[in-house]
């Protein structure tokens, strides 16, 4: 039996084939069962910050799994509170700010959800603020909750009625203007929407949110999920427009590999939450803390946020460099890069590069996402170029584009 065979027999049929299967990583590597090495320009879907089998990762788990790894949230740990107050500090909440741990991403969103909901209750107990304002497109879990906040009808479609009170808007500022009122309880912002396709928010977007969410007393909620731990070149993609949000949700890349979400909160925001209120088992145990606190201190320390800008740039002029007729553009910021193609060959490009040992992804049929380790540098670049424009060209050569099947821009 291969491992194709058990995979298709024992895991939940809810994700596509398994394109391939590793069993070791170093830096931005991978290397399957025949001993093939790959370039990681995946990441885990921007999850492994530091690479693979960083020694600041590895030591982190050790270190504190011999030491403490789990007592529950009637008690605290060092590193949580280490880690709490280092989020703080990178999201400039300023002394008012407050975390919660949760294990995913979905779980941070699934706090925000019940933030948003707290504070559209104030009061009273009543629901004077029941709408929430979500963008279309933008992804944000597959928990009921955060499907619900999911801007994508065909996710929602087979697990219908979703959980009420969502409404979806397109991502430009007269929607916002429009459907803004004084009974909107949050605005949930995905700042660059990477499940969609590395699409940016409108010149402008995030400054005019957190204007016209303050004037009408509605929370404003940024989902940093994909975005933030440095990928865009800040620690977190709303630092860029210069505001300070409600509340921010992060997770993916803050553990580098380990399990951790979390839901940031700002100013008043900070105190809707009461005992009682919300919960979770592991959430923010002193080994995911650990790790996650290890692999922000690492990032900081080896200035990979500055690095994540710089080589986004280096990866981008690159990109142009090699003059594909597939490829229309770069879209996202810093080492979240979404490369718009002219053909619908996304799925193409994708199997030709692990054939030439590339690991990229397709979101869509037309963008291909590139999220490597913020560690990466000149040898891992030229390595990228040198593949990626052998699997364009080896899909240049192969298909027979259909001109009418070129995509607008
Ligand atoms: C990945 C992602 C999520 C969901 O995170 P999980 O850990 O898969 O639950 C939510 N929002 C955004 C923007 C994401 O990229």
């Amino acid at each position: 039996m291969s491992w194709q065979d058990d995979a298709s027999r024992d895991l939940v049929r809810s994700f596509g084939d398994r394109m391939a299967m590793f069993v070791r990583g170093e830096g931005a590597y991978l290397w399957d069962a025949d001993g093939r090495r790959y370039l990681d320009f995946l990441a885990g879907i921007a999850v492994n910050s530091l690479g693979h089998a960083h020694p600041v990762f590895v030591e982190a788990i050790a270190t504190q799994a011999a030491t403490l790894a789990h007592v529950s949230n009637y008690f605290a740990t060092p590193p949580q509170l280490a880690l709490a107050s280092r989020l703080k500090r990178l999201a400039g909440t300023g002394d008012e700010g407050r975390v919660y741990f949760g294990n995913s991403g979905a779980e941070a969103n699934e706090a925000a959800f019940k933030l948003a909901r707290l504070h559209g209750a104030a009061g009273d107990g009543v629901a004077a603020r029941p709408r929430i304002l979500a963008l279309r497109d933008a992804f944000h879990g597959r928990t009921m909750g955060t499907l619900a906040l999911t801007g994508k009808p065909y996710m929602q479609e087979p697990f219908l009625p979703m959980v009420p009170g969502v409404e979806f808007i397109d991502s430009t500022i007269d929607a916002l203007e429009a459907a803004l009122d004084d009974r909107v309880a949050a605005l949930f912002v995905e700042p660059i929407k990477g499940e969609a396709g590395v699409i940016d928010l409108p010149e402008g977007y995030l400054t005019a949110a957190r204007e016209l969410t303050r004037k009408r007393g509605a929370l404003l909620i940024i989902d940093e999920i994909q975005t933030g731990a440095g990928r865009t070149g800040e620690w977190f993609a709303f630092q860029h427009a210069g505001i300070a949000p409600d509340a921010i949700t992060v997770a993916k890349g803050i553990g580098g590999g380990f399990p951790i979400g979390a839901l940031i909160t700002f100013g008043s925001a900070s105190n809707l939450f009461y005992p009682g209120t919300h919960g979770s088992t592991f959430g923010g145990n002193a080994l995911g803390t650990a790790v996650a606190g290890a692999v922000l201190e690492e990032i900081e320390s080896a200035g990979l946020v500055a690095n994540a800008a710089e080589r986004g740039r280096q990866l981008r002029a690159a990109i142009d460099g090699l003059d594909s007729p597939l490829v229309s553009g770069c879209r996202g910021q810093g080492l979240l890069v979404g490369v718009g193609l002219h053909h619908p060959v996304a799925k193409a490009v994708v199997a030709a590069a692990q054939e030439h040992g590339l690991i990229i992804n397709a979101p869509n049929d037309e963008t291909i996402r590139l999220v490597p380790a913020l560690t990466i540098g000149d040898v891992e670049i030229d390595e990228f170029v040198e593949l990626f424009g052998a699997a364009l060209r080896t899909v240049e050569d192969a298909l027979v584009l259909d001109p009418s099947e070129e995509i607008s821009a």
